[in-house]
């Protein structure tokens, strides 16, 4: 399938992929949707990135869209069981947007840190789409706020983090609760032995989808910080194109407002450059994205969302003109270079702001990026990249997930865990699983930057990229959850 008219997805639907600029299905979507529409159970491997929540976000409004039914009171048509808050909110944020024009159609979330009153009035009226992570469900359902007996179709997104969360047991829960005769959608990232089983016991002849990490290896990519302040990047990005040889660069803003206003500053100082991102027109994308393959344009700037799908060979370099709050995609970006057996750079530009992200990067990647200090003074508190001390959570808004690194990184990684984790009904169920992981990266929190509580855990040099350990880009992810899962932690 290469066009989203192809699969007979329902008008509305297709309408808000063209609004959101969607035109060549993704992978994943490609295999899972086929299946999906058919009513058929899924057991999916793919990461985050992929597109994989459109995989089944699209079949499951499909079905609402055709089979109009009133949902019973405190009952979901849907359930999407997700291991955090973050990832949770995305999820329904990506239903609403695929699903603006289907009315009604009523998407909550069930998760951890916010009040679960109102959640629970927001499930009174029953919903089409509940999105949750477990905790809090078993919470609502045990408070009679949620029934589950009208669930027509569950989805299991990241399940190998359910694991490393500790969540397994609270999932099985769930699942008793489901009507047997439904349809289940199961993603994971891997698939290790727990994994597969809990994938047995809960689907129904599925079928197999997957898609392969992209093959660059780390090896190959040299990466760099330079430690900057904020006005300086734009001079900082002309002296990295004046200094560096490069065939092809890609340039990465957080925002698209951000890649217009780079664009700007380059033709200023004369060199051209373009950018792509969501509010560019298909035809724009498209000629831009020629020009970049054809070396007529050798400086793109692209918003994350747009350089999805980018595969242009012959990138020397990536610049992080902002560095990203996700990790995972840090690892897609530089990804973009190295490929077909060259060699890549990685350049980033880190203000004070991003030190938090950068700790988070080489975390993930269990990599301490070299750094240069090019900071003109002023804010040198916030001076350590790694590893070191930074008393501020402001950066760190983020749900799940991101909350259980910013312990690590702040060193208090029982403080709040262990607050929140008694005795507050849903929230503590929330917290429980990431203290029990916080726990097992002891080391991580101390040190910093040690490997993410493996057993040896001693700081990753710089060249750990070559060490074998970190051996193929999207095998970092999994390592990461591989070597250090907390079974043995984990708090059920
Ligand atoms: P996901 O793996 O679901 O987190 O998706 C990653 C990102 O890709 C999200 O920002 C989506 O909005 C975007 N995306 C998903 N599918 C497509 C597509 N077919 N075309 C363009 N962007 C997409």
């Amino acid at each position: 399938m290469t066009n989203f008219n192809d699969f007979g997805l329902a008008e509305p639907i297709l309408r808000a992929l063209t609004e959101e600029n969607y035109s060549t299905p993704t992978p994943i979507q490609a295999q899972t949707i086929p299946f999906a529409l058919q009513g058929r159970d899924i057991v999916g491997i793919a990461q985050t990135g992929t597109g994989k929540t459109a995989s089944f976000a699209l079949p499951i409004l499909n079905h609402i869209v055709n089979m109009r039914m009133r949902p019973a009171q405190k009952s979901a048509r849907v359930l999407v069981l997700s291991p955090t808050r973050e990832l949770s909110g995305q999820i329904a944020d990506s239903f609403r947007a695929y699903g603006r024009h289907i009315r009604p159609l009523a998407v909550e979330l069930a998760i951890g840190g916010v009040p679960i009153n109102r959640q629970a009035r927001g499930m009174a009226r029953g919903v089409e789409v509940l999105v949750a992570t477990p905790g809090r469900l078993l919470d609502l359902v045990n408070q009679r706020s949620v029934s589950l007996q009208q669930v027509e179709i569950l989805v299991l997104d990241e399940a190998d983090r359910m694991l490393d969360m500790g969540f397994i047991r609270d999932i099985r829960k769930v699942v008793a609760m489901l009507p047997k005769k439904r349809q289940t959608l199961f993603f994971s990232a891997t698939m290790p032995g727990e994994i597969a089983k809990l994938a047995g016991e809960m689907l129904n002849d599925p079928a197999s989808v997957s898609v392969t990490p992209e093959s660059t290896t780390v090896e190959r990519i040299a990466q760099s910080v330079i430690l900057t302040d904020r006005a300086s990047k734009p001079g900082l990005l002309v002296d990295v194109l004046k200094t560096e040889t490069i065939d092809r660069v890609l340039v990465f803003t957080r925002t698209k407002h951000g890649a217009d206003k780079v664009v700007k500053q380059l033709e200023k100082s004369g060199f051209p450059a373009a950018a792509i991102h969501g509010n560019k027109s298909q035809n724009q994308r498209e000629r831009v994205l020629g020009q970049f393959r054809d070396g007529s344009l050798r400086i793109l700037i692209a918003t994350d969302i747009a350089a999805r799908g980018i595969d242009v060979e012959g990138i020397s370099h990536v610049v992080n003109y902002d560095l990203p709050n996700i990790p995972e995609s840090y690892v897609h970006r530089i990804g973009r270079t190295a490929r077909a057996g060259r060699d890549g750079v990685a350049i980033s530009f880190c203000d004070y702001e991003e030190n938090a992200f950068l700790r988070d990067i080489e975390r993930t990647i269990r990599i301490k990026i070299p750094a240069t200090d090019k900071r003109t003074g002023g804010v040198r508190q916030a001076a350590e990249p790694a590893g070191h001390h930074q008393a501020n959570g402001r950066h760190r808004g983020r749900g799940g997930n991101g909350q259980n690194r910013g312990h690590q990184g702040n060193g208090h990684r029982n403080g709040q865990g262990h607050g929140q984790g008694h005795g507050h009904g849903g929230q503590g169920r929330q917290e429980q699983p990431q203290r029990g992981k916080a726990h097992h990266n002891g080391g991580a929190a101390k040190g910093g930057h040690q490997n993410g509580g493996q057993h040896h855990g001693h700081r990753q040099p710089a060249a750990a990229a070559g060490t074998g350990q970190g051996k193929d880009i999207g095998g970092m992810k999994f390592m990461q959850r591989g070597p250090s899962r907390p079974r043995s932690h984990a708090p059920r």
